[in-house]
């Protein structure tokens, strides 16, 4: 299988994602520099969500809700972009994107799609993010 997704999820260690449960995978972009930029990921290699289980697709819009939670709590934008496009790699994945208020107006609504890729997120910056994200989806979870 020459899919990324896979192999990511295939070679992953516990620092890769967020969360994990039996469907989906949570984890920060690695590819942005936007802090608080998370990837969901189906477990599954499946394109999109007309390919998803029941359990699948049961267990997403909580995932969904509580990875937004955390974002909010953790980077405070003023809006969360939520998109799967699954042109780059054939594997469902939704975008979580934070928009801050300071964010330049030509990247708001579809205008994010031109965000820049680099600089990618200071390593210690995107440290201190992912421990906050882990700590509150934690908290998320656990408080329902
Ligand atoms: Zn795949």
């Amino acid at each position: 299988m020459d899919c990324l997704i896979c192999k990511k999820i295939e070679k992953s260690d516990a620092e890769t994602y967020l969360y994990q449960s039996e469907h989906w995978l949570l984890r920060h972009s690695s590819e942005t520099n936007i802090e608080g930029y998370l990837i969901l990921e189906a477990r599954r290699h499946i394109l999109d969500f007309s390919q998803a289980s029941a359990e699948e697709l049961a267990a997403y819009g909580p995932l969904l809700a509580t990875a937004m939670k955390a974002i909010r709590k953790v980077v405070s934008p003023e809006r969360v972009y939520t998109f799967s496009l699954a042109e780059a790699v054939p594997h469902l994945h939704v975008h979580l994107i934070p928009r801050s208020a300071e964010m330049p107006r030509a990247w708001k609504g579809r205008g994010i799609l031109a965000y820049p890729l680099e600089p990618v997120v200071n390593p210690a910056r995107l440290t201190a993010v992912c421990q906050s994200l882990r700590q509150e989806l934690k908290r998320q979870i656990l408080i329902g």
